[in-house]
């Protein structure tokens, strides 16, 4: 007998849908901010990662316009062959100086820079020490790289240092690697006791501080400056896509990290280039930034609000310390009819489940942004409190 050799995937999507995991993705119709167009119906945006609101900024807009009148769009080149623009090598010297390292290398996305950064660093003879809930990103760049992985428990800095006093010793090189920001519960790295035992055991350390980057630190310089460790841990990695509001990635540290990284990180030397005008809106996000911390306060007043109001209503917010709030609601089917019910109230707030979190803790995640006006924060606790009543929840 044949079979279609494809009807497994009708048979697997189905699956997905029967248990409630399947990912319905909406469209949108109009620039990022606190309320736009979501399959033509204009909504309330809760869940991007606009943290400063500034996707649509008009300075940024206009960098990216004056950019391509200058370059074009297309870069025609990987970065190591003809596709380096005076923008790229600008953009790198004012985000090390932002973060307060040697150098940085601006490269496509912040996942690509995962890709990027821990095969040049670590292979066959060496060991990665990871964190249990590190984002995706990091968990292929470490598959990539060949080295053996092994998983400490989450944000355990005396399990990460048991895990290297027993495996380093077989190994040549150790590198261990963790998220700053934890983007499914918005906890954070204990990144001080991290470095301690690093340094300890001469570990090479690298931190992914995609949600800190522009939202942590003094006018949103990031989880290192948070923490006081500047110029200590080896690696940082950053992302342009999130507070930043444009799109790429970015590796940073030493100068002769940064050099060897431009040497072998693959995505760097085999894929072409950011644009010119997404690299020109990067510097104008940085400008930004630099010039006052106006927006990055906004954004922490905005979250200490919303969640404080939440915890009133007597949702789970779990253990948030950043912006990202976590409604954590247990079932995949309550969190995939809590964000349905929220979408029919105007607010926008996608459901999230397994595999992206662990399985029994599905939930709805709230992204607030410094661009939420006093009045939204509001109509939104009003929607959660009327839907979480519905549904039994609170
Ligand atoms: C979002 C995220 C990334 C991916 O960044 P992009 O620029 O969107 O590719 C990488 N690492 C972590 C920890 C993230 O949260």
């Amino acid at each position: 007998m044949t079979t279609n050799k494809l009807t497994w995937l009708e048979n697997e999507l189905q699956s997905l849908k029967d248990q409630g995991l399947y990912n319905t993705i909406r469209t949108i119709g109009s620039a990022q901010g606190a309320w736009i167009v979501v399959d033509g119906q204009r909504v309330l945006n809760f869940c991007s990662n606009n943290y400063l609101g500034i996707a649509d900024h008009p300075r940024l807009k206009a960098a990216a316009q004056r950019a391509i009148e200058k370059y074009g769009v297309g870069p025609a080149a990987v970065r190591s062959i003809a596709g380096t623009l005076e923008v790229h090598v600008e953009l790198e010297r004012r985000l090390a100086a932002f973060k307060g390292v040697e150098a940085s290398l601006y490269v496509q996305s912040g996942f690509v820079a995962n890709q990027a950064a821990i095969a040049p660093l670590v292979g066959k003879e060496d060991v990665i020490f990871t964190d249990r809930l590190n984002h995706a990103s990091i968990i292929d760049g470490c598959r990539l790289s060949s080295a053996k992985i092994v998983v400490y428990d989450h944000g355990d800095a005396a399990d990460a240092e048991a895990k290297i006093k027993e495996h380093l010793p077989q190994y040549r090189r150790g590198l261990l690697v963790t998220d700053g920001v934890f983007s499914m519960d918005g906890d954070v790295a204990p990144l001080d006791k991290l470095y301690e035992v690093c340094a300890k055991y001469g570990v090479i350390s690298m931190v992914d501080d995609a949600h800190g980057e522009g939202v942590l630190g003094r006018g949103g310089r990031g989880i290192v400056d948070h923490f006081g460790l500047h110029g200590k841990f080896d690696v940082e990695i950053g992302t342009l896509s999130k507070a930043f509001g444009v799109v790429g990635g970015v590796i940073a540290g030493k100068k002769v990290l940064v050099d060897w990284m431009r040497q072998r990180g693959r995505p760097f030397l085999f894929s072409s280039a950011t644009t010119a005008a997404d690299t020109a809106a990067c510097l104008a996000a940085v400008d930004l930034l630099e010039e006052s911390t106006e927006l990055v306060d906004r954004l922490w007043a905005n979250a200490k609000l919303f969640k404080a109001e939440m915890a009133k209503l007597g949702f789970d917010t779990g253990k948030s310390e950043t912006p990202i709030t976590p409604v954590i609601l247990g079932e995949n089917q309550v969190a995939q009819q809590f964000s349905r019910q929220l979408f029919e109230r105007g607010i926008f707030a996608m459901p999230i489940v397994f595999p992206t979190v662990p399985k029994g803790t599905a939930r709805i995640r709230v992204m607030i942004s410094a661009s939420h006006a006093a009045s939204d924060l509001e109509q939104g606790l009003e929607a959660f409190q009327t839907v979480g009543k519905e549904l039994g929840v609170i």
